[in-house]
């Protein structure tokens, strides 16, 4: 067990998140050079995600992203309302976004909740502290909103699965040491019922993983192969064929409350947007604010719900559908006030302002398509027929 008994300027206690951030903001007074390389904006992916590693691991060795977590497994206690804290003030400091690390908050809740412990309690410091990154395999080329239509499968060989088939827009997978993935361990036409969530090592013999180039010239997607890649037995996410309840664990994270995470990155780039505006359009920011505070709203309930150690279930589709309204209205604002973003100029921030603006296109896609959150609301909570 650590020695390790908190950050500094909180004297080993947890007190609550408005403290925590006051006393991180303290501490980032400082001026780590981390924080100075993160508020660069660098549209070179790759070279994107080893500033923001470099930030999660002074982070993480001054013991800030160590809150939120239980200690039992690396963390310093607290819940996600103190993580929640923090991601705030980063994002009021200037760094532009999280990059990857925006996993932490989408798998590492049900890795902690339902993972193996002593896996997990390797597992969650490497991840926190930016030494190893994680991936989520569970959309195929034929299962994307028909998830319980997967095909990938585990097969039992001795104390091994041996796992066959083919993920695809799984994100980060090219930068990822882990991949936690839904495979089907019923039968072929099991469904939701035969399915298990597994933690792959993406290093191992039989794993291909094929970067996908998008169109706002990112490749953070990616298309992997598992061609008999074994995985010890005890690396399954809750119970055998339980998997269905993993895969709701994380979406109630992806969709509910990591927007509360997310939208923390969205305010500065709207007030960004607002100062560089050729004619202020009043109401094309005025709309994406407002946006962002149903965002806020939403998302906060959400991260209350979740500290209480409590999942959103159906209601998480309320949030995601609010956050990719907030995600696109911010950066229609930014396109209607930037004359660079449309001309094509090169500047690093322009080029990153045009990434953003192209990803918040497909921002409707991911976790689950707009038309299916729908479908949620309207079957799950509204019981329409
Ligand atoms: C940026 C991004 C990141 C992603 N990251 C990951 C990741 O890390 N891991 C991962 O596993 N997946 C990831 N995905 C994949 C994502 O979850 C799927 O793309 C999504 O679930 C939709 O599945 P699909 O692409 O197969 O589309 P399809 O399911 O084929 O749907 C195509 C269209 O038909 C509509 N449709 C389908 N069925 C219905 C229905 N019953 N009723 C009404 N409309 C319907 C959909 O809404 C959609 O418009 C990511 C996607 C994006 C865009």
């Amino acid at each position: 067990m650590s020695q390790f008994t908190g950050p500094p300027a909180l004297g080993g206690q947890v007190p609550d998140p408005a403290q925590v951030a006051a006393s991180f903001e303290t501490w980032l007074d400082e001026e780590p050079a981390s924080l100075v390389a993160a508020r660069v904006a660098e549209p070179d992916y790759e070279r994107r995600v080893e500033v923001v590693r470099a930030l999660m691991a002074d982070l993480y060795d001054a013991g800030w992203t160590r809150l939120g977590w239980p200690e039992e497994v690396g963390g310093l206690g607290g819940t996600i309302a103190h993580r929640a804290a923090i991601w705030e003030v980063l994002a009021r400091r200037g760094v532009t976004g999280m990059a990857l690390f925006e996993h932490t908050e989408i798998l590492a809740p049900a890795l902690v909740a339902l993972g193996p412990r002593e896996f997990v309690s390797e597992a969650l410091p490497a991840f926190l502290s930016g030494r190893e990154l994680w991936s989520q395999g569970f959309s195929e080329p034929d299962a994307g909103s028909d998830l319980a239509g997967l095909r990938t499968t585990a097969r039992l060989d001795g104390d091994e699965y041996v796992i066959e088939g083919r993920k695809v827009w799984t994100s980060w997978a090219r930068y990822a040491t882990w991949c936690l993935l839904l495979a089907r361990t019923g039968d072929p036409g099991s469904r939701h019922r035969g399915l298990t969530a597994f933690v792959v090592d993406l290093r191992d013999p039989g794993v291909e993983v094929r970067a996908i180039e998008q169109a706002n010239g990112t490749d953070e997607l990616a298309e992997v192969v598992f061609d008999g890649v074994r995985v010890p037995a005890d690396r399954i996410v809750g119970e055998l064929g339980g998997g269905w309840t993993v895969a709701m664990h994380i979406l109630s994270h992806e969709r509910g409350t990591f927007a509360w995470f997310r939208h923390c990155f969205l305010y500065p780039q709207l007030l960004d947007a607002g100062e560089r505006a050729l004619e202020r359009d009043a109401s094309a920011l005025g709309g994406a604010l407002l946006d962002l505070a149903a965002v806020s709203a939403a998302s906060a309930a959400g991260v209350s719900v979740h500290a209480a150690e409590r999942t959103l279930g159906p209601a998480a589709a309320y949030t995601k559908l609010l956050l990719c309204a907030a995600e696109q209205s911010v950066n229609d604002a930014t396109l209607a006030g930037d004359g660079d973003l449309a001309v094509g100029l090169q500047l690093p921030e322009v080029a990153m302002r045009r990434q953003e603006y192209l990803f918040s296109r497909i921002v409707t896609v991911y976790g689950g398509s707009q038309q299916m959150q729908l479908d949620t609301i309207a079957k799950q909570i509204l019981r329409l027929p």
